[in-house]
C-alpha cells in the first residue's frame, strides 16, 4: 500500500516527516518569520479503508500548544462535508486515529476557505445589483484587494474579516453575512441599507490564506497588531483599509476573527482606550451585544476574554484603534475552533453552516445600533 501526504495547494500546511505502514509523522510548518505557526490542511491518498495514526509531532511548539486540549480535528472525503474525527493531545503531539472514507482524504484545522471562493463571493456580491465592489489595493504577494460598499444611508459602518488569515470561519461568517446584508426581500436588511453605508473587508489577509498561515502576512507581519502604524512594506492590507475608513469615516466597526482555545462565540471590546468610560461607546457597544445575543444565541456574553483596564488598550489592534480614532462603539467578534460548548454539534463541531447563520443574525443587531444611532 502506497501512501502520500500531500499540501501543495490553497492553504496548504503540512510537512512529512515520516510514513511507515499506516503510521505517519508530520510537522505543521511555522508562518513566515517563525513566530506562528498552527494552521494546518493536508491530504492523505490512498488509505481508504484502512486504520491510520497521523502524528503531528511539534503541537506542543504552536502558538496556542493549550488550544489542543479537546480539540478535534476536520476531515472531509469530499471537501465540501467537514467532520470531526477523533483526536488526542498527548505528550506534545496531536494524535488523529482515523480510517479514511476515500482515497483522497483531507484534513485541515478548521474547513479551509479557498481564494476561489473569496472571488466566487465577490462576484455574487456584484451580482446583486446591491453592492459596489471596489478595489483597495494590491497586497505584498500582487493579490487585489477588494471592499464590498451596501447600503446608501448616513451611518456609517465597517465590517473587516480575516486578519488572521488560519481563522477560515471569519470567511465562512462573511458568507451569511452579504447573503443577508444584500438580500432585495429581508426587511431588516433592507432597512439596515437605508439607515447606513455597510464597508465590508471580507478578506483581509489573501496572502497568508494561500500560503497556509496561522497569523501573519507575506512578510510575516499580524496584522491585528498594525494598526497605530500601519506601512505600505509591511501592512499595506491595513495601511489601505484604515485609508479607506479615514475617507469614509466610521460609526461602528466590526472585526471577525477565530479563537483556538475557547469553546464559545463572544465578542471583546474596546474599554481599554483612553476615556472610554466618558463616551457614548459603552451604551451602543451593550446595546449591539445584546441585540446579538437576542438575534442568536450561539454568541453569549458570559464567557470571553478579561476586560483590558482603562486605559491599558492595546492601540496596534484594530477594535482599540478605530474606537479610539473613531470614537464609536467597535467589537473584535470571536468564533471557536472547536465548538460552542452551551450547545454542541457532536458531528460537525462549530461548523461553516453554522458562522454562516451568526453572520446573517448580525444584521439583526446592526439595525438596533442604527435605530439608536439615528435618534
Ligand atoms: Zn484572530
Amino acid at each position: 500500500m502506497n501512501l502520500y501526504i500531500d499540501d501543495n495547494f490553497d492553504s496548504g500546511n503540512i510537512q512529512l516527516n515520516s510514513i511507515e505502514g499506516t503510521e505517519i509523522t508530520l510537522e505543521i510548518r511555522p508562518d513566515v518569520g517563525g513566530e506562528h505557526m498552527q494552521w494546518f490542511h493536508f491530504r492523505l491518498d490512498g488509505a481508504m479503508g484502512s486504520p491510520c495514526t497521523l502524528r503531528i509531532v511539534n503541537a506542543a511548539k504552536t502558538s496556542y500548544p493549550h488550544a489542543w486540549e479537546n480539540y478535534h480535528v476536520c476531515s472531509s472525503s469530499d471537501r465540501d462535508t467537514w467532520e470531526r474525527v477523533h483526536t488526542r493531545y498527548e505528550n506534545g503531539e496531536l494524535i488523529i486515529e482515523h480510517t479514511p472514507d476515500s482515497n483522497a482524504q483531507s484534513y485541515a484545522y478548521f474547513a479551509p476557505y479557498s481564494h476561489e471562493q473569496h472571488l466566487d463571493l465577490l462576484a455574487f456580491c456584484e451580482a446583486t445589483g446591491l453592492a459596489d465592489i471596489s478595489r483597495l489595493g494590491t497586497t505584498l504577494d500582487g493579490r487585489a484587494m477588494h471592499k464590498v460598499t451596501g447600503g446608501t444611508g448616513p451611518l456609517t459602518y465597517w465590517v473587516i474579516g480575516r486578519q488572521h488569515p488560519g481563522e477560515t470561519m471569519a470567511s465562512w461568517w462573511m458568507e451569511g453575512f452579504l447573503d443577508r446584508l444584500l438580500s432585495p426581500t429581508d426587511a431588516l436588511a433592507r432597512e439596515l441599507r437605508q439607515k447606513a453605508t455597510v464597508h465590508v473587508v471580507p478578506h483581509m489577509n489573501l496572502d497568508g490564506a494561500i500560503r497556509g498561515h496561522l497569523r501573519t502576512n507575506a512578510v510575516g507581519a499580524n496584522l491585528n497588531r498594525e494598526w497605530d502604524t500601519p506601512t505600505l512594506e509591511r501592512s499595506p492590507e491595513v495601511y489601505y483599509t484604515l485609508e479607506s475608513m479615514r475617507e469614509t469615516g466610521m460609526h461602528f466597526c466590526l472585526d471577525v476573527h477565530g479563537d483556538e482555545a475557547l469553546p464559545y462565540i463572544f465578542l471583546s471590546g474596546p474599554e481599554g482606550i483612553v476615556g472610554y468610560d466618558d463616551t457614548h461607546i459603552p451604551a451602543q457597544c451593550e446595546l449591539f451585544g445584546k441585540a446579538y445575543e437576542g438575534a442568536n444565541p450561539d454568541l453569549q456574553r458570559v464567557h470571553g476574554y478579561p476586560l483590558t483596564p482603562p486605559g491599558k488598550a492595546n492601540m496596534s489592534m484594530c477594535t482599540n484603534a478605530v474606537a479610539g480614532e473613531f470614537q464609536c462603539p467597535a467589537y473584535t467578534l470571536e468564533m471557536p475552533f472547536k465548538d460552542n460548548d452551551n450547545a454542541p454539534e457532536l458531528h460537525q463541531g462549530w461548523s461553516p453552516d453554522r458562522c454562516a447563520e451568526l453572520g446573517r443574525s448580525v444584521i439583526d443587531a446592526l439595525v438596533a445600533l442604527a435605530r439608536e444611532q439615528q435618534k
